[in-house]
């Protein structure tokens, strides 16, 4: 197998032969050489349905021809500038139309980063240092929010190296526990600078707030003076035009984007009341820089991905997520499993666990090792999902009503194969 000749190799000049931890698993990572619209090539030879589409981005499938035309143009005109272009105003307009609560941008080239500076700006803003973050939610990789965070690993840690000085500012709430929230607030309300969430928490496999939580959080940080910051790296342009913040009806103060933003190229961006937003510098103080912030590549990528997305593209992709969703309750009924089938739109996930998941702890009920015999037994049917059962597995609208149906006979095989029935 040369994935495992490749990853033995690798182990000697990569820490654990990835260059992002959720990235390994048991025995062998594949090695890609190539991917195309729902399906990605390994080096062995072997080609499987992706619904792991790079942890996100890929919502037009991979290699969209639309968005390599606009981009190998672009990349004959140059690659990065370090003065401003035109198409970074275009972007950000398409931004501010599409997210309501988008009033101005700062385009940066990842996730993390736009968590970063947001939460920097919410602090700034409102003269306070505490942030409160829910369990096992992912907000990337900086200090701020490395505390009980999902993404991938199984244990979910707090990482060496991070200063108690940093995450004693940091408060962890469980997700959909309003009770707990009113008993933080009656005690240090006027210490929280902000509330960050994942409005779906999409890196502990994907759970969805319960009616009126985000609406509840919104009263809670205005009554409060703190900033509501929604991050949509994962649900920003995947669950509607304008994200979770219009696909539920609640306007946050400030947005965190990702993944589908910068059409399969590094970028992240945040965005949010002009009020705040007009903070950054150089028309502020709270500093926020990047050699590569709004890069003409990522931002052709992001242009081209942008005018695609448009009303028929989300009610093609809700319907092929339904499609899978009710394909896989009929396999669990068949079964009489009593598994919990998780996602809206184009996110879904299996818990193997009969209780509910609203939170953290209910999702560590899982059973893992039951979830990695379906994981492998899905490689073998050519079928890849992320390996670990703290993710979420994504839908492209490159997936065809036939390839779901290929992809659902496989789900059945291999729940059978988890379960030894
Ligand atoms: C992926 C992710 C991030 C981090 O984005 P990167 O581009 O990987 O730095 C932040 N928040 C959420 C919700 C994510 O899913």
């Amino acid at each position: 197998m040369r994935s495992e000749k490749l990853f033995n190799e690798a182990k000697k000049y990569l820490p654990g032969g990835v260059d992002s931890p959720v990235r390994s698993y048991k025995p062998y990572p594949f090695f890609a050489t190539e991917s195309e619209g729902p399906r990605i090539h390994d080096v062995d030879g072997n080609t499987y349905l992706d619904y792991c589409l790079a942890y996100g981005p890929l919502v037009l499938g991979h290699a969209n021809p639309v968005v390599m035309g606009a981009v190998l143009n672009q990349m004959s005109k140059g690659t990065a500038y370090g003065v401003p272009t035109e198409k970074e105003i275009e972007l950000a307009r398409e931004v501010v139309d599409r997210m309501p609560c988008a009033e101005m941008v700062r385009f940066v080239s990842t996730g993390t980063e736009a968590t970063m500076s947001a939460i920097r700006l919410a602090r700034a803003w409102s003269g306070r240092k505490k942030i409160i973050k829910f369990e096992g939610a992912y907000h990337g990789a900086h200090d701020y929010t490395l505390v009980k965070s999902g993404s991938g690993a199984v244990g979910l840690p707090d990482s060496p190296g991070v200063p108690e000085d940093t995450t004693k500012n940091t408060i962890l709430v469980p997700f959909n526990d309003e009770e707990a929230l009113v008993t933080i607030f009656d005690q240090m309300g006027d210490e929280v600078a902000a509330i960050i969430l994942e409005p779906v928490m999409g890196n502990v496999g994907c759970i969805e707030p319960q009616d009126g939580f985000l609406r509840f959080l919104r009263d809670l940080t205005t009554q409060n003076s703190s900033a509501l910051i929604f991050d949509e790296v994962i649900t920003g342009f995947r669950l509607s035009r304008g994200g979770a913040q219009e696909y539920y009806g609640v306007k946050p103060d400030l947005v965190t984007m990702g993944k589908i933003l910068g059409g399969g190229f590094p970028m992240g961006a945040l965005a949010g009341k002009k009020e705040l937003m007009e903070m950054i510098a150089p028309s502020g103080g709270v500093y926020q820089a990047g050699t590569f912030n709004g890069n003409p590549i990522s931002v052709t990528a992001g242009l081209a991905t942008m005018e695609l997305l448009d009303d028929q593209f989300y009610s093609d992709l809700n319907n092929k997520g339904n499609q899978i969703r009710s394909g896989i309750q009929d396999i669990l009924d068949d079964k009489s499993l009593n598994y919990q089938v998780a996602g809206l739109v184009s996110m879904f996930q299996i818990y193997f666990t009969e209780r509910e998941v609203r939170d953290y702890a209910d999702a560590k009920t899982a059973d893992i090792d039951k979830f990695s015999r379906y994981f492998h037994q899905l490689l073998k049917e050519g079928v890849f999902i992320p390996p670990s059962q703290f993710e979420c597995c994504f839908l492209s609208t490159a997936h065809s009503s036939e390839d779901i149906n290929t992809t659902l006979e496989a789900i059945e095989k291999s729940i059978a194969r988890a379960e030894n029935i």
